[in-house]
């Protein structure tokens, strides 16, 4: 049989999705699966079980991380696909399970056509991708790929007190398998996700290739003013943290309409003190979040951004400190990978458009460690992390067939 008739079964895909849908299932649609939880273990069990149905040699790592090896004709690193099962708490059926169970999807059809490979394939779930109860999000990836350390991984304190190496002891996935050796397994990763956004539904696309993650540039501003009566105080004599906050606002949306581009800006969280109808605000403590896919912009925007905070503060007379919540660089997958997704997709019949992603996923942390790209299919209403997520069954399918005919090249059909 010619690679390029295979075809995943869509039925099948489906209905693993809804299954994998039934671990944690909420009244009335979608899915609670926070990680490390009974529900997640449900979930493993569910998802290595199929594993093994498929023949794979099933390894768990240190954190949980959980990867599903198919024998290459070659020993050696793997071509690797896979994302995540564990959800936030009101979650879908398709965020990161997508990418887990399209992975299955492929190997079993390579299975029943009896497709052999020159180099080994794997599918990977990794632990505690979304952050929602342990923090840092893509916790599993980063301790697979050597970013963080497998000890303060263990050691994290959940916001239910519990810690992630006794939770992951309790449900039975701490396993043996060493961590950061990621560059001695993934010759290459690609991972299928759905957008979370709605640039495809909205243009009318069905496969989206991505060309990389945008950085992340989170500050907190804490504005010092001086409080005092609203009716005795002249507009001359004030030190007013609130106007001060007001103008940064105003400036970020500014600068973002200026700079153009990818470049994003929100204030997403703003806090008067002391809140009052007729006092004059004496601090006030805002965040600022920058997103952009090119690092020189977003470093450009940040310093304008402290420029016009100290200015602001000079004119006011009010005194502002800020702390970093949070830096991620922006990663951007491999190009030749990236322009072989839109070409298959293409070749297949799909429309498809190069975007970014907004969101972070486990696939940024391979870009280091080897080619990496993935792709998107459509979030209905742009909604994700809601119970309402729905992609359509035709754009799974044929991502789960990009994604199907991208990992048999790489991997070599013999
Ligand atoms: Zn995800």
């Amino acid at each position: 049989m010619s690679s390029e008739a295979l075809k995943i079964n869509r039925q099948r895909l489906h209905q693993r999705l809804q299954a994998l849908g039934q671990c944690g299932a909420l009244a009335g649609g979608g899915v609670s699966r926070l990680a490390l939880t009974d529900a997640d273990k449900q979930g493993r069990d569910l998802v290595v079980g199929w594993i093994r149905e498929l023949g794979l040699a099933v390894e768990i790592d240190q954190l949980g991380n959980v990867l599903g090896r198919r024998a290459g004709l070659e020993t050696g690193p793997a071509v690797m696909t896979g994302s995540h099962i564990d959800t936030v708490s009101t979650g879908g059926l398709y965020d990161g399970n997508l990418g887990v169970l399209a992975g299955l999807e492929v190997i079993q059809t390579l299975n029943e056509a009896g497709v052999k490979t020159r180099k080994p394939l794997a599918v990977a779930f990794f632990t505690n991708e979304e952050g929602a109860r342990f923090a840092p999000d893509m916790m599993g990836s980063c301790v697979f790929t050597g970013v963080l350390d497998l000890e303060t991984a263990l050691q994290t304190q959940g916001i239910d007190g519990a810690r992630v190496g006794d939770e992951l002891e309790r449900i039975g996935y701490r396993g043996e398998a060493p961590v950061n050796r990621a560059r001695e397994q993934a010759a290459a990763f690609i991972e299928l996700h759905v957008e979370q956004g709605p640039v495809l539904e909205q243009d009318g696309i069905r496969i989206g290739a991505v060309e990389g993650v945008q950085g992340i540039s989170w500050t907190e501003f804490s504005i010092k003013g001086t409080s005092n009566h609203a009716g005795t105080t002249p507009m001359a004599y004030r030190q007013d943290a609130a106007l001060a906050a007001a103008e940064i606002t105003v400036f970020v949306r500014q600068l973002a309409q200026r700079l153009g581009g990818r470049q994003l800006a929100t204030v997403g969280h703003c806090e008067y003190r002391p809140n009052l109808v007729n006092v004059i605000p004496n601090h006030v403590e805002l965040t600022v979040d920058l997103r952009n896919t090119d690092e020189q912009q977003l470093q450009q925007a940040e310093a304008e951004l402290f420029e016009f905070v100290r200015a602001v503060a000079e004119r006011e007379g009010v005194s502002i400190s800020h702390r970093s919540l949070a830096r991620f660089e922006p990663v951007n997958f491999d190009p030749a990978l990236v322009a072989r997704i839109e070409q298959i997709a293409l070749d297949q019949g799909n429309s498809v458009k190069r975007l970014p992603s907004g969101a972070g996923h486990d696939a940024q942390m391979f870009a280091p460690v080897c080619p990496t790209a993935m792709i998107f299919v459509p979030s209905a209403g742009g909604i994700s992390h809601n119970v309402r997520e729905h992609t359509d069954l035709d754009d799974l399918e044929a991502g789960a067939n990009v994604l199907l005919q991208a990992l048999l090249e790489l991997a070599e059909p013999a």
